[in-house]
């Protein structure tokens, strides 16, 4: 159970640190619902997050309707009702002059989008109003794993910031797949032509039809637009390094190239933002790190992102991030992960209903982001559905839309 990589330069004792039941690293959907529903269930959780909230992410902020029992059960299906944009009733494919529409299925309930700006601050209150301590802005920068379960230590961000150690028996890193943190959870660093690069935006004034989300396939990418929350509407989308290296002039910035490309390349996006304009800055973030992954490894529990992560084509991601951090709540809820028998064997139970739940979508995922970004499948394929809109509605469910959560009665 020892990490080697990232082992505490004189590590305190368990004692010295300050010891909770769970730590968990980011406070991004997937963390700070393991940390609420872990908190309601009477355990004292630390929750670190390294940057200072509200803060925009590059994501396409659309909530699927399978993620409504999970909100509930956080106790924020109302802040989100109040705030969130429309529900989405038809998803509409944008490929080159073809516009296709078709419904949404309805089965598990419609999703709506919230901008990341204000889902992650209600999430992160919420776990605060719980009783969690919430560390903010720090960063984890080290694990450290034992029998005993593994001493986070963690460090406020900026120079010389306050170093804290903070020890448990359950660790859960939920810290996302983009950033490099220099812990042992940390992604295999790549850099290939073949990467996906992420990019979003905000955009006001613009002439999305309401209930609407289109799905966006240009050459070289995809991607998708969704009303959010105060009018306002996100646009992102994936785009290959290559793909972005050669449609950049000289001396334009990769935004500037991606705008334009989008608004040249597929009509139906220059039909939605004519006239609209920017809410603030293009985000960039990536190369995206789509795949299973090992839900458990060297003591340390994974959620979100980190355990698994379908290509933002079909925008499952944050209830994939919801939905991991229930199940693996629940989970350790009804295991014993006071020993290392018992934490290994809730790892073995999270690991089967998380394949369970999710591996699906992954794999259907990955089939989609290649569709999307080739022209040559755009002239197949959108003819196609134009005659057979119901084949983009099977889209949407094998992408998990109808996909609701086993026990998820058991939801408050
Ligand atoms: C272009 C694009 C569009 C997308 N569109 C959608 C969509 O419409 N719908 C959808 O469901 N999904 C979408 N996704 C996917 C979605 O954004 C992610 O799957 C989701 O954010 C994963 O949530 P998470 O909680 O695992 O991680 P994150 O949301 O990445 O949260 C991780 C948190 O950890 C923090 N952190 C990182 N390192 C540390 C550290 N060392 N210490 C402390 N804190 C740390 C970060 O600051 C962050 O707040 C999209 C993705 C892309 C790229």
């Amino acid at each position: 159970m020892s990490m080697p990589m990232s082992r505490l330069e004189e590590a305190p004792s368990l004692e010295e640190a300050q010891g909770y039941d769970a730590v968990v690293i980011g406070a991004g959907p997937a963390g700070s619902a393991s940390a609420i529903l872990l908190a309601e269930g009477g355990w004292r959780v630390a929750l670190v997050e390294r940057a200072p909230f509200p803060r925009r992410k590059v994501c396409g902020e659309f909530v699927s309707g399978t993620s409504r029992p999970v909100l509930r059960a956080l106790g924020l299906e109302a802040a989100f009702d109040r705030e969130a944009g429309p529900p989405v009733r038809r998803v509409v494919l944008m490929a080159g002059r073809h516009v296709v529409a078709a419904p949404m299925p309805a089965d598990a309930g419609l999703g709506r989008a919230l901008g990341r700006d204000r889902l992650d601050l209600l999430l992160a209150e919420r776990a605060a109003s719980l009783g969690v301590t919430l560390f903010q802005p720090f960063r984890a920068v080290a694990i450290d794993g034992d029998r005993d379960g593994a001493r986070t230590r963690i460090q406020l961000e900026g120079p010389q910031g306050e170093r804290v150690v903070l020890a448990a028996r359950v660790t859960i890193a939920a810290n996302g797949s983009w950033e490099r943190s220099n812990l042992p959870t940390d992604l295999p660093r790549r850099h290939g032509p073949r990467d996906e690069l992420g990019f979003k935006a905000h955009f006001r004034g613009d002439r999305l039809t309401a209930g609407d989300m289109p799905l966006l396939a240009f050459p070289g990418g995809y991607g998708g637009m969704v009303r959010v929350d105060e009018g306002r509407l996100s646009l992102s989308c994936c785009i290959r390094r290559e793909a972005l290296e050669r449609i950049r002039q000289s001396g334009e910035s990769a935004s500037a190239a991606l705008h334009r490309h989008l608004v040249a390349t597929t009509r139906g996006i220059a039909e939605t933002l004519e006239g609209a304009d920017l809410a603030g800055p293009w985000l960039a973030a990536g190369p995206i790190r789509p795949g299973l992954r090992p839900v458990h490894a060297d003591g340390v529990f994974r959620a979100g992102n980190l355990a698994g992560e379908a290509h933002p084509v079909v925008a499952e991601g944050i209830s994939m991030a919801l939905q991991s951090g229930w199940l693996l709540a629940r989970t350790l809820m009804r295991a014993d992960p006071g020993d290392v028998a018992g934490r290994e064997s809730a790892a073995q139970d999270y690991a089967r209903v998380y394949r369970r739940q999710f591996a699906t979508r992954i794999r259907a995922a990955r089939v989609f982001a290649a569709l999307a970004g080739s022209p040559a499948a755009h002239g197949a394929l959108a003819p196609v559905l134009a005659r057979a809109p119901a084949l983009l509605s099977l889209g949407a469910r094998l992408s998990g839309k109808a996909r609701a959560l086993p026990d998820a009665t058991a939801l408050r």
